[in-house]
């Protein structure tokens, strides 16, 4: 079958390799459109190691070529949860299965979507709704990382809300926070379209990082600051940023990846402030079926977030755009 394959880091080719054979309890999915992810990135410069060759791609989306006796039918559109995990150590019997220590992302830890076909187990796929489009669903995956982070620190209604970052997963904040029932929802970025994109999305209004941030973030919420502020940028100054738009008593929900090793932070806040902080990592088994949900009844859109589709054979060509990070872009999904 068809492949992208990654040699080392930086050397993607397009390639020839073994259709995978389906194991016990498995089904194999025959790939139709996958979503590239900062992951993707990180895997492909060589800044997250893997073994190589290594075949990328962990948002996935497909139907069913073969299955097992109790799986979906031949045909079926599914999702792919990428995230393995063992069952039986202290994380997963504590239900902590998408932390499990002895579990692997699909696309990083093995080989994943980048390919025509994939082997995984059957309770790692979920059949779409009827509604649901292939190319926005690989945008599924994404979402399910963001109701799960939500999950843990959850918008109660009439809260005012903070978004900080309106990439992507800002943007699928935003609508959840909406979907919650969230007051005032502020998003913050530097990117104009970005903010324009947030307001048809549920943003009530959006602002630019400056000075006056703190200020007009006060006014919009009684003077208090933010009920809850979701940092989505991964950045020790945003996350900075966070501690300073809360209100006293408030949470922030750390949603960003930070990689930066040292920074500075306004450390007496968190004690004034009684700051809750929550972060998240990946999401559960559980958040698939929600999110499949949420997208299907228009409570969170997908579709707007899509700024390119191109061939899987581009996928050099789409990592190059996601790098260069021009003011246009957001999601690139490659259409098998
Ligand atoms: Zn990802
Ligand atoms: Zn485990």
């Amino acid at each position: 079958m068809r492949a992208m394959i990654l040699k080392g880091p930086g050397v993607l080719e397009p390639g020839e390799v073994d259709k995978p054979t389906r194991g016990a309890g498995e089904v194999l999915v025959r790939m139709t459109h996958s979503g590239i992810c900062g992951t993707d990135l990180e895997i492909h410069s060589g800044g997250i190691p893997v073994d190589y060759p290594r075949i990328m791609g962990h948002e996935m989306i497909g139907e069913i070529a073969e299955t097992t006796k109790d799986g979906p039918a031949i045909g079926s559109r599914v999702i792919v949860d990428p995230v393995t995990y063992c069952g039986t150590c202290f994380h997963c019997q504590a239900g902590q299965i998408n932390i499990c220590p002895n579990g692997a992302l699909i696309g990083r830890d093995q080989d994943g979507g980048f390919a025509d076909f994939l082997a995984v187990p059957e309770a790692n796929v979920y059949v779409l709704a009827d509604g649901i489009g292939n190319k926005e669903a690989s945008l599924i995956q994404v979402l399910t990382t963001c109701y799960h982070a939500q999950q843990l620190g959850p918008v109660k209604p009439g809260e005012s809300v903070v978004v900080i970052g309106l990439g992507v997963t800002g943007q699928l904040h935003v609508q959840l926070a909406k979907a919650s029932g969230a007051g005032t929802i502020i998003g913050v970025t530097r990117s104009a379209w970005k903010r324009e994109l947030a307001e048809t999305l549920g943003a009530d209004t959006t602002l630019a990082p400056g000075d006056d941030l703190l200020e007009q973030v006060q006014a919009l919420t009684e003077g208090r600051g933010a009920d809850l502020v979701i940092e989505s940028a991964g950045r020790v100054a945003t996350l900075a940023q966070a501690i300073d738009l809360s209100r006293i008593g408030g949470r922030i929900l750390n949603f960003g990846t930070y990689t930066e090793k040292e920074g500075a932070l306004p450390f007496y806040q968190l004690y004034y402030k009684e700051l809750l902080i929550i972060n998240a990592r990946a999401a559960k088994s559980d958040d698939f079926q929600p999110s499949i949900d949420l997208v299907k009844s228009g409570a969170v859109q997908l579709l707007p977030l899509i700024s390119h589709e191109m061939p899987l054979d581009d996928l050099s060509e789409a990592l190059e755009t996601l790098e260069s990070r021009t003011i246009d872009t957001m999601k690139v999904i490659l259409r098998h």
